[in-house]
């Protein structure tokens, strides 16, 4: 069964590749997500900070029955304090292992974000210990296809553009879901970068995405090269 594992900083992280996720999950893959913390810092509406995290969940869950993830796995550390340790990085890959990942999508790691950053090196730090021979009992070591990084506030020259056109009315959708999070700003923002992404390829919308600098993709196994 072919499996991707979406690594999240925040419930509504995977926003930014929902199309490429539902594109995939159509063609049979199964889609896993994990998401790194409850996300206590980000409200759009001052009155929601006292329950905030309950409200993300609740979103997040609403949001995820429409994208059809499989799994979801929500570690809930306090985004105030999230830094790469001991712990995280060997729960993240207990997950990676029992996942089994073909395709593995994180933050990107020239985001602004202080957790979209730190969830880069707490993923990449795990992806790279779940590949090797070590660390056994959190289960067999794993050789993902490809490990993908995806934009949003800060976009560069990206490796791979995805045409989401067909997907964009799920997007639209779960920007409605999405409410506690994104103001009409946030939303022009997702909407604009994707319609920019489209017209480099000559579609409506597209997703973006640059390839992970230590994880290589293996062209010779997509390609069905060995
Ligand atoms: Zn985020």
């Amino acid at each position: 069964m072919n499996t991707v594992l979406f690594i999240s900083g925040h419930p509504d992280d995977h926003m930014t590749g929902a199309g490429f996720l539902n594109k995939l999950r159509k063609k049979g893959y199964e889609l896993f997500e994990v998401v790194l913390t409850g996300g206590s810092g980000g409200y759009a509406n001052p009155e929601d900070k006292d329950k905030i995290v309950d409200i993300r969940e609740k979103e997040f869950s609403e949001a995820s029955n429409l994208i059809g993830m499989k799994k979801t796995y929500l570690l809930n550390y306090d985004e105030h304090c999230l830094l790469m340790n001991k712990d995280n990085v060997e729960a993240l890959v207990k997950i990676i292992r029992e996942v089994n990942p073909n395709i593995i999508i994180i933050p990107n790691r020239d985001d602004y974000h202080e957790t979209h950053l730190e969830t880069n090196r707490i993923a990449t730090k795990s992806i790279r210990t779940a590949m090797k021979e070590r660390k056994l009992e959190f289960g067999k070591p794993v050789s993902p296809l490809m490990v993908l990084e995806w934009e949003h506030s800060v976009p560069k020259q990206p490796d791979l553009i995805v045409d989401i056109t067909d997907e964009w009315p799920l997007k639209e959708k779960l920007l409605e879901v999405y409410k506690s999070q994104l103001n009409d700003v946030e939303v022009q923002k997702t909407k604009s970068l994707n319609q920019y992404r489209g017209a480099m390829i000559g579609v409506k919308y597209a997703e973006a995405f640059k390839t992970n600098r230590f994880l290589p993709l293996r062209i010779d196994k997509i390609l069905g090269l060995i």
